[in-house]
């Protein structure tokens, strides 16, 4: 029985070491941005830098793992129908919406949804790092390094699944950027698996 998350929410769970987190995108380019903090100790945190480093590219899919800021492997990824997640760009707030998009009266965006989450677990904004951007389609150009943000290649029913390797906090939205999800705000569908192991 999957979970939803309405359009621009997001929400914070516990996953157990073992215990697999399957993200749907119900009806297609959706973006999903996650965050894993260790359930004992919120300075750790899940880390692009790291994960880049020992992935030794960009782009995450099935067999690679998610690292945290102490270089545990937090999460891997054990399927994923997409193959084209971000880990580069920091959830979207009401500061990207300010800068990027010139909004007056901004929403306050994933960091918002995260911070509203994660507030019942002591963790505040200043504590948020760069999110694995589930299903966000960020093009690069090799030689100037641009980045430009492209609709999902996500479509209906499309998911990844990961497996947690020790007991995380979980957090994730429905992502609020209307160019990181082709120009409509849509639902995120999450299930929790059984133990595996
Ligand atoms: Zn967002």
């Amino acid at each position: 029985m999957a979970n939803r998350i309405e359009p621009r929410t997001g929400i914070a769970f516990e996953l157990a070491k073992g215990q697999t987190l399957k993200v749907i995108d119900p009806t297609g380019e959706q973006v999903a941005d996650m965050l894993a903090f260790s359930v004992d100790d919120h300075a750790e945190a899940i880390s692009s830098g790291r994960s880049i480093d020992y992935a030794g590219k960009l782009f995450l899919s099935t067999g690679d793992s998610i690292y945290s800021n102490r270089s545990r492997i937090m999460l891997r990824i054990v399927e994923d129908t997409v193959g084209r997640h971000d880990f580069l760009f920091t959830p979207c707030s009401s500061d990207t919406f300010r800068i990027i998009y010139g909004d007056e009266r901004p929403h306050h965006g994933c960091q918002g949804n995260f911070v509203q989450a994660l507030k019942p677990y002591g963790i505040t904004g200043d504590q948020i790092p760069v999110a694995f951007n589930i299903f966000m389609n960020v093009a690069l150009d090799s030689q100037s390094g641009a980045v430009t943000v492209q609709p999902p290649r996500s479509k209906a029913g499309d998911f990844i699944v990961f497996e947690a390797e020790t007991d995380l906090l979980v957090a994730l939205t429905a992502c609020s950027a209307p160019q990181s999800n082709n120009g409509s705000f849509k639902p995120i569908d999450f299930e929790v698996g059984p133990f595996q192991r």
